[in-house]
């Protein structure tokens, strides 16, 4: 039985409720799931519940934005058995949602002088999403028939260097590492390949700087990373001192991956458990 520890769901960006994230889970058999929304906790208690009606183990989670501290590239801290309500979470969340909200308007202005007409009120949809994105422009791109594929939209338009991108305000990844260890939560870089290091010593450099601001852990399943990728990373949390975990990145029928596909070693979730009760990893932080 599989276990996935990176899923969306419409608390963010992804196409499924938290309940239906969590049936899904449940057809597919899954021992253990966490819930990793993009700057949002507003999912986990719905997913949290349905988790234990159907007896899977349920990690209470979020993805948070942060700043790669270079030009390009993503740099995404997840963290794990957080708090959802706790209010210094609360706080580096908010300011994440605020960069959300400011940036979709200036990317409905970006498309429609690219002579695409849309509006805003169809990117919101009456604007109830927490954690609003890139993904909720697409779909009405694809939706209108502006696009053939989500793929196309972020290539043409939403994407770095898309027509329309436009940049959001980034948080410090040393705040979004202690927000999540104040909600008594473990902080783990998410998809390393993201960040677009030019070279394993700049992907170094970027490991240790986190790994002084309380890094506990790597995203070394990933469905961005190939196995020697994969590898490498491995390498890299034995090197420092860091928990491997991985997931599917599952945002429903907005991507192509399955929920649990990853084949993610069951021990990860176990010792994502332990350490989180024992404090057996990481430095500085206050679980
Ligand atoms: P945002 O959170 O607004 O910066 O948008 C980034 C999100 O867009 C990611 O979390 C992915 O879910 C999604 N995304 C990024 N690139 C692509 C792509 N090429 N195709 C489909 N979805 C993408
Ligand atoms: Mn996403
Ligand atoms: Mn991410
Ligand atoms: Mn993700």
């Amino acid at each position: 039985m599989a276990v996935d520890l990176h899923t969306h769901s419409t608390a963010s960006d992804g196409s499924y409720s938290p309940e239906e994230l969590v049936d899904h889970a449940s057809r597919r058999q899954l021992r253990a799931l966490a819930l990793t929304d993009h700057d949002t906790t507003g999912g986990v208690r719905e997913a949290e519940a349905a988790a234990e009606a159907k007896g899977i183990g349920f990690v209470p989670g979020i993805e948070i934005s942060a700043d790669p501290g270079r030009p390009s590239g993503t740099m995404h801290i997840l963290g794990y058995f957080v708090e959802p309500d706790h209010p210094e979470l609360k706080r580096v969340t908010e300011e994440q949602q605020k960069a959300r909200r400011d940036r979709i308007p200036r990317i409905v202005d970006a498309l429609n002088r690219l002579g695409i007409d849309i509006t805003l009120e169809e990117v919101t949809g009456g604007g109830d999403c927490e954690a609003i994105g890139r993904p909720h422009v697409a779909a009405v791109l694809l939706n209108k028939g502006w696009v053939g594929s989500m793929q196309e939209a972020f290539e043409r338009y939403l994407g770095d260097d898309g027509a329309a991108f436009q940049p959001k305000a980034r948080m410090p990844a040393a705040r979004a590492i202690e927000g999540i260890h104040a909600a008594g939560g473990l902080a783990v870089l998410a998809h390393p390949i993201q960040l677009r290091y030019d070279d394993d010593a700049e992907l170094v450099r970027i490991v240790e700087w986190l790994v002084d601001a309380g890094l506990d852990g790597m995203e070394v399943y990933h469905p961005d990373h190939t196995e020697a990728l994969a590898d490498v990373y491995r390498s890299l949390a034995d090197r420092f001192g860091l928990t491997t975990t991985g997931g599917s990145d599952f945002h429903g029928s907005r991507k192509e991956f399955e929920l649990g596909g990853q084949n993610v070693p069951d021990d990860v979730y176990e010792r994502l458990r332990a350490a989180v009760g024992h404090g057996a990893w990481g430095m500085g932080h206050g679980a």
